[in-house]
């Protein structure tokens, strides 16, 4: 990546009427219309009709189902943001349950994610882990150094997902609840934490890239030698061990950030982070890299895929979402991380 000239130039890229996706074929492309792909897909596989809602009830069914069995009813991933903060509120104060509070710190966490998550842990009561680890640092600097088209939020929420389970495991703990919203949603019961689902239209590009280097990284690093492939396979892997479910309260609750963003101010103090893409997110640093090189080289991030998917539920507006997805951070964000991987050695 060139650090040094990190201006990002779109070119003329036709972006969507109804939803926020830019035309980038071979996977995204516009009708005479105006009109994505993926919105002509979504009016075919819907047939006009709206999609099914969950409802709150069948939350608390699962709920029931699940809790009590024991002593953490749930494990909660939390990052500090809007969303698993209210994950995390929710099944503390709404449905009284035990959890415990899990965060995951790769060496690129922001200080504002963690105060929230300490403020947040502290004032509901609740057991805290803090998992950090240096893990990934060689294989994130090797996406990074050599211009790589591969995401580095896959490969990261492929090691997540595992370190979950199996957290999950060593606690024995029946489910792992998440702050994923309505957008990140693709296929229950579990998606990834960027809702990438490698089989959807709009990932394949980006899937196959990240596909590619894993199969050759790995091969060449014996330390990555039995880093999972995909998200499928960190499944398996954790079926076999320790059965969890994985459940995401925004998917039952017809609460809006808004509403909740409220609250959580109130009653956690939390804070919105003085850095953020998109716009009133959380994410660690290593996120505005992945946006920079996603922008670059595909032309739109996971969060174009998200919010598309939102705008077309009717859950945002196109306008409120293109707002959000203004890249208006500070690039200096980029020099700054980029130091951060200046001591890795054994780049190939
Ligand atoms: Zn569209």
């Amino acid at each position: 990546m060139d650090a040094s000239n990190p201006k990002i130039e779109l070119g003329p890229r036709a972006v969507c009427q109804r939803c926020v996706l830019p035309e980038s074929k071979p996977d995204i492309w516009l009708d005479g219309a105006g009109i994505c792909n993926i919105c002509r897909d979504f009016d075919k596989q819907n047939n006009g009709h709206e999609q099914v809602k969950f409802l709150e009830s069948d939350f608390i069914k699962i709920l029931n189902q699940n809790k009590s069995k024991g002593k953490y009813d749930c494990l909660i991933m939390c990052s500090g943001g809007k969303d698993s903060t209210a994950a995390l509120y929710y099944m503390k104060k709404r449905y009284k349950l035990n959890p415990l509070a899990f965060t995951f710190d790769h060496g690129f966490e922001t200080e504002d994610a963690l105060e929230n998550i300490r403020n947040a842990v502290d004032i509901l009561g609740v057991d805290f882990i803090l998992f950090k680890s240096d893990f990934m640092k060689e294989m994130f600097a090797q996406i990074v150094r050599t211009g790589s088209k591969a995401v580095l939020c896959h490969p990261c929420s492929i090691w997540y997902m595992g370190v979950t389970f199996d957290m999950a495991a060593r606690f024995d703990i029946p489910m792992i609840v998440a702050g994923w919203t309505k957008g990140q949603a693709t296929h229950q019961p579990l998606m990834s934490r960027c809702g990438c689902n490698a089989h959807q239209a709009e990932f394949v590009s980006m899937s196959k890239a990240t596909q590619a280097f894993l199969d050759q990284y790995t091969q060449e690093n014996p330390k990555y030698k039995d880093f999972p492939r995909s998200m499928e396979e960190v499944l398996t892997l954790a079926k076999k061990r320790h059965k969890a479910m994985v459940v995401s309260p925004h998917w039952f609750l017809p609460m809006d950030a808004g509403v909740y963003v409220e609250i959580l101010k109130k009653e956690l103090k939390w804070k919105f982070p003085r850095l953020s893409y998109p716009g009133l997110s959380t994410n660690c640093y290593l996120n505005f890299i992945s946006v920079h090189n996603s922008m670059k080289h595909f032309g739109y991030t996971h969060y174009h895929v998200e919010m598309s998917k939102m705008v077309r539920a009717s859950l945002l507006s196109r306008q409120e979402a293109l707002k959000l997805l203004e890249i208006n951070f500070d690039h200096g964000v980029l020099q700054h991380v980029m130091q951060k991987f200046d001591s890795v050695k054994g780049l190939k």
